[in-house]
């Protein structure tokens, strides 16, 4: 039911994909726009990252690095969250209320979100073909 956040699981390396069986892995805080947490704003943009050795850890934090660190992305994500949690919709204003955003972030925002779901999928506009399967057909 509820979304595995991944707490009280055992950590993965995050470059390798070990397990790692003790807590005192090394780990780092990295900034990452698409890292939304979900439901505290303020841990919004940074992304913890744990790996097996120093080693490791020095190159995932060098790999985030390189992503580029884009706010539209993280607005897009804030938006996302708090969307979610009412699926009515909401005013601009209240949506502005409820991401701590201004306006011309939420926009910003929003044209990022439309930017990346045209790239998933190019044609939205296909045709509808109605239910399939032997059982769909009255
Ligand atoms: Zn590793």
């Amino acid at each position: 039911m509820d979304a595995d956040g991944g707490e009280g699981l055992p950590a993965r390396c995050g470059l390798c994909g070990v397990l790692m069986p003790g807590e005192s892995v090394p780990s780092a805080v990295v900034r990452d726009s698409s890292a939304i947490h979900p439901h505290d704003p303020w841990q919004d943009g940074k992304r913890t990252v744990v790996a097996c050795s120093p080693e490791h850890l020095e190159e995932l934090v060098e790999r985030y690095g390189y992503r580029p660190f884009e706010e539209a992305e993280l607005w897009a994500g804030k938006i996302a969250r708090v969307a979610a949690m009412h699926s009515t919709g909401l005013s601009p204003e209240a949506l502005a209320y409820e991401t701590g955003l201004t306006v011309s972030q939420l926009e910003l925002g929003v044209l990022w979100q439309n930017e990346h779901a045209q790239r998933r999928h190019p044609q939205p506009g296909e045709p509808h073909t109605g239910p399939t399967g032997p059982d769909a057909a009255e």
